[in-house]
């Protein structure tokens, strides 16, 4: 039995102030004793979220694709997140992949360095609209992870999280319906189980893109789903906590 993980992703959001007052609402939540709960926040606030939250882990939404330290002007390593509290890093997210024009190589630089730094890597992927709808979401995922497995090993999936994410699901309030969310699950647990049925079998695998409260249980209720990564409804204490209970 895989253990569920709900990881909110905060993105750019939240001043010192609106920060403050989002950490103490989670920190006093009661959160359910059978799911891992994680938060994202922003670089600024690794340190304080560290310490005002017990019982949820703490990761980055990016790193260097270098670890330890060193002159790169503006960058961040895993080193560094591993020392300011952090267990955990998002690595591909398709803000990055877009924006910031991440290449599959950059994205599989960063797992290994997350990894070396000693944090869980939480890979994301997903296809655009344009991709779903000529078909190949399937195969746009599978060479996103493939990617990673040539340059990290298969073995190094034993210690990561997978998420996927629709890129058209993304913020739009557009949610992949749980037969769609399904299908693509299976495929990248097939894909992992290709290399490795052990570790396919102990990857979790979570769905991202527009999950809110009212439709986590059907999504969190699929065979593959292992638990959501949530932006906009995880910058709201309740909600959050609301989808949480629903892993
Ligand atoms: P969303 O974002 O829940 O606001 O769609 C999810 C994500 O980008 O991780």
């Amino acid at each position: 039995m895989r253990r569920p993980l709900v990881a909110g992703n905060w993105k750019m959001n939240g001043s010192m102030q609106e920060v403050s007052v989002l950490l103490n609402a989670l920190a006093a939540l009661e959160l359910p004793g059978d799911v891992d709960v994680a938060v994202f926040p922003g670089m600024l606030y690794l340190a304080q979220a560290g310490s005002t939250l017990k019982g949820i882990a703490v990761g980055a939404q990016d790193c260097a694709v270098s670890a330890g330290f060193g002159a790169m002007t503006g960058e961040t390593s895993a080193t560094q997140l591993k020392d300011a509290g952090c267990s955990m890093v998002l690595v591909g997210h398709s803000e990055r992949r877009e924006l910031q024009c991440e290449s599959d190589d950059t994205v599989a630089g960063k797992f290994v360095a997350a990894q070396s730094a000693g944090l869980v890597p939480v890979l994301c992927v997903g296809e655009t609209l344009q991709q779903r709808e000529q078909g190949r979401a399937i195969e746009t995922v599978t060479e996103q992870v493939e990617a990673v497995i040539r340059v990290a090993g298969i073995d190094a999936f034993a210690d990561a999280v997978l998420a996927y994410e629709p890129v058209w699901a993304i913020g739009t309030g557009l949610t992949a319906t749980p037969e769609q969310a399904q299908q693509v699950h299976e495929a990248l647990r097939g894909v992992i189980a290709c290399h490795s049925a052990g570790i396919a079998q102990g990857l979790r695998i979570l769905y991202g893109g527009s999950v809110k409260a009212d439709n986590a249980t059907e999504l969190f209720a699929q065979e593959d789903i292992d638990g959501g990564l949530v932006g906009g409804a995880s910058l709201d204490a309740e909600e959050f906590g609301a989808i949480c209970r629903a892993a």
